[in-house]
């Protein structure tokens, strides 16, 4: 029998792959139109039940029984008018996918008739059989039930699956006992408490502000595949990686990719999945090819933060699926390929008021520049006291290929401001002990205004290789991985500015307790946060050596690996910033701690099973083959009476194969007992810290040597498509 690659190979080139989708419509024409939106919320509702349903997603107040059943009537009715069946709770546990149990709204009564029912209570409040989605023992120490709960903060959406369709309903998931087992929970409680704390501030600028929000836009990266070539690689079927695979002779070296065109069968399932998001409301923007050969990226119009969280999960949800129609697969893995670039989703992250106003962008006037000023300084005051906070809130083990590792920038968290900001906030610093008076003009001004074109300028000529950068009008926080639910990192960081922008507020009311004027309290402790953070300000190549070095000396962390990235989580300061801003309680946040270290370990165990598994059964074999090929070889030319200098190129490959197949045999031996050994450990960071250094260390290892053997083996005999056949052809 011919392998998985030759066929998915004869397969590939014996037909044409692109799949025909519909012509092009206006977006407008069709966009939202599987989103019960405020709009057909009103068509369909009575106004009492509108206004009820305003009122929570505006104030976050309890909708009634009576209102629910009226909210949940409308609903079934515009999904029935959609020819929808079924509905269900989505939620977000801690899985990082997203989860959904189906039922019908069919139901049979007492009396036998049959009919068609969803009420207030069905769209409230669920108690999923769940006890198998992680709780880090939560449940177990409490209640074995959970329960998901109504967020109508994110409007319920029908996603259709083939013929199929399903009511959709945006919820949380909470323990029994109310601890949040999910990413959403603590996003929304974040959302609460950044809001009163930013407004809080934006009051000393403009008693106009009484709402601020978040907001998010994420760009995510992504390779696609042919799904043919992909299934004939059990590791990116089981990891989402490749665990083995000798770069091609051809990487991304010409930067041929980045500026090229899309290929026609990838722009064809691209504007296939785009329609359906754009069906679903999720607003996509750009689409382009990335660096790496078969990398793409895609980038939605920025929304609310837990709207823009939601409709990344479904985004992705829909790509791979949509992918299938294609007969492509889409890999969202952080490094699925080694030796070219990896995928991030940047997370562009800024905060916009009820008066229309972006705190992040540099204002017209001299009042709104200073609390600019102010959000911004408090912001990189942020970073750089809860930075160890934000690199635990990226930590993975699919993240851990781009922080830290063989081919991947230092995971230090710094700041990139620009050179123009740089000098403003320099100026700031300048001033310690002045006595600023209030008739100072070029203190308040600070001239930002004037300087727009020259910020814009400055914002063209980006920095790259920072973590954390400003781009203008928003920061860009791009250690996020590209498979993670950017809830995770929007939580940490709207925690660890709301904790700043209180502790901002009271430095300042306690200058003005003691007879400051207001303008000079903030100037006062604009400056005093400028000084004690500066020092995660940084404007070089934040992929150099040097910076590793420069990091090191101002005492900046830098922490490679996720068991110990994660250990900031279990800090007291953590435990304390978190439970005074009401996010997790200390239970909560061990109980996550232990999610996220048992995901760690069971992610690491997997792939270690699956490279044991295809060195014994798929390389070694092919290398055992081709060796007895040669063997043959050799014995042939001997008995045919010519001497040694016939065949020692042939005797020194056959010595090279051993070599290699030895070093192969022995280094996942020592894997399994390595493995064994880990097993027996019972605490669960011991554990995932064994994992780390005792396992994982085998795996670029045995990697080496399998790499070589690819290039020493006849081409027939190799089973696993090569890294130029998964990434060249389509
Ligand atoms: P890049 O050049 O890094 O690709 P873009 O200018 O294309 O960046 O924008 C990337 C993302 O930033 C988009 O999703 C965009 O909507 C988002 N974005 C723009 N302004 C804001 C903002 N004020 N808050 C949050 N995200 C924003
Ligand atoms: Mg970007």
């Amino acid at each position: 029998m011919q392998s998985l690659r030759l066929n998915a190979l004869h397969e590939l080139f014996s037909s044409s792959k692109i799949q025909e989708v519909p012509p092009s419509k206006k977006i407008t024409s069709f966009f939202g139109e599987n989103v019960f939106d405020l709009k057909k919320a009103r068509e369909f509702m009575s106004d009492e039940a509108y206004k009820s349903l305003l009122s929570s997603i505006k104030n976050q107040t309890k909708i009634d029984r009576k209102m629910g059943d009226q909210i949940a009537a409308a609903l079934k009715g515009w999904a029935e008018s959609k020819n929808v069946t079924h509905f269900t709770h989505w939620f977000q546990p801690l899985t990082g996918a997203t989860a959904e149990k189906h039922d019908s709204f069919f139901t049979i009564k007492g009396d036998g008739t049959a009919l068609e029912e969803f009420d207030g209570a069905a769209l409230i409040q669920q108690e999923p059989d769940a006890s198998s989605f992680p709780s880090g023992g939560i449940r177990a120490t409490f209640e074995a039930r959970g329960y998901t709960a109504w967020d109508p903060s994110s409007p319920p959406f029908i996603m259709e699956i083939g013929k199929g369709k399903t009511l959709c309903i945006p919820t949380i998931f909470v323990s029994y006992t109310g601890e949040s087992l999910d990413a959403k929970t603590p996003l929304l409680k974040a959302s609460v408490a950044l809001e009163k704390a930013a407004v809080d501030v934006c009051q000393y600028f403009d008693k106009n502000i009484t709402a601020v929000s978040p907001t998010l836009g994420w760009e995510q990266e992504y390779f696609v595949i042919d799904a043919a070539i992909a299934s004939g690689r059990p590791d990116l079927v089981m990891t989402g990686r490749t665990v083995f695979g000798h770069a091609p002779a051809k990487g991304q070296q010409l930067e041929d990719h980045y500026f090229g065109a899309i290929p026609e069968r990838v722009y064809s399932f691209m504007r296939d999945y785009e329609e359906e998001a754009y069906k679903l409301g999720i607003p996509l923007r750009t689409r382009h090819n990335e660096v790496a050969p078969s990398q793409f990226e895609c980038a939605p119009i920025f929304e609310e933060v837990n709207l823009a969280v939601d409709h990344n999960l479904l985004l992705m949800d829909v790509m791979s699926r949509v992918a299938k129609r294609h007969n492509l697969v889409v890999l969202l893995h952080e490094k699925p390929f080694a030796k070219i670039n990896g995928s991030g989703k940047h997370n562009n992250w800024s905060l916009a008021t009820n008066t229309g106003v972006n705190l992040l962008a540099p204002g017209k006037t001299p009042k709104t520049n200073f609390m600019f000023l102010a959000f911004f300084v408090n912001i990189i005051k942020a970073v750089h006291d809860y930075s160890d906070l934000l690199r635990a809130s990226i930590a993975s083990a699919g993240n851990d290929h781009r922080l830290g590792a063989n081919e991947a920038p230092p995971a230090i968290i710094s700041i990139f401001i620009g050179k123009y900001l740089t000098n403003v906030l320099n100026e700031v610093e300048k001033r310690v002990g002045d006595n600023f008076d209030e008739q100072d003009e070029a203190m308040l001004k600070l001239d930002i205004h004037k300087s727009i074109p020259e910020l814009m300028l400055d914002n063209t000529d980006r920095n790259r290789t920072s973590p954390f950068a400003f781009t203008g009008n928003k920061f860009e926080f791009r250690a996020v991985g590209s498979s993670e639910n950017c809830a995770a990192p929007m939580t940490v960081l709207n925690t660890i500015l709301s904790e700043t922008l209180i502790q901002f507020k009271a430095d300042v009311d306690a200058l003005i307790e003691n007879g400051e004027k207001k303008e000079i309290a903030l100037m006062q402790i604009i400056q005093k946060y400028i000084v004690e953070s500066k020092s995660v300000l940084f404007e070089g190549d934040g992929y150099s050596d040097a910076w590793e070095k420069e990091a090191e000396r101002r005492g900046l962390p830098n922490i490679k690996t996720t068991p110990l990235a994660l250990d900031a989580f279990m800090t007291e300061k953590s435990k304390k910033v978190f439970e005074r801003n009401n996010i997790y309680t200390k239970i909560e946040i061990e109980a996550r701690h232990e999610i996220l270290l048992e995901n760690y370990i069971k992610k690491i165990q997997i792939e270690a099973r699956v490279i044991g598994d295809l060195a014994s059964t798929y390389v070694l074999p092919a290398a055992i083959k081709y060796q007895n090929v040669l063997i043959k070889n050799i014995r042939g030319l001997k008995e045919l009476g010519y001497d040694e200098s016939n065949y020692t190129s042939q005797k020194q490959i056959v010595q090279k194969i051993s070599e290699h197949i030895n070093i192969i045999n022995t280094g996942v031996k020592s894997m399994i007992e390595a493995r064994k050994v880990a097993n027996e450990i019972e605490e669960t960071r011991a554990k995932a810290i064994a994992y780390c250094d005792d396992v994982k260390k085998y795996f670029d290892e045995i990697r080496y040597h399998v790499d070589k053997l690819e290039l020493l083996i006849d081409d027939e005999y190799w089973g696993l498509p090569k890294y130029r056949e998964m990434l060249f052809l389509r």
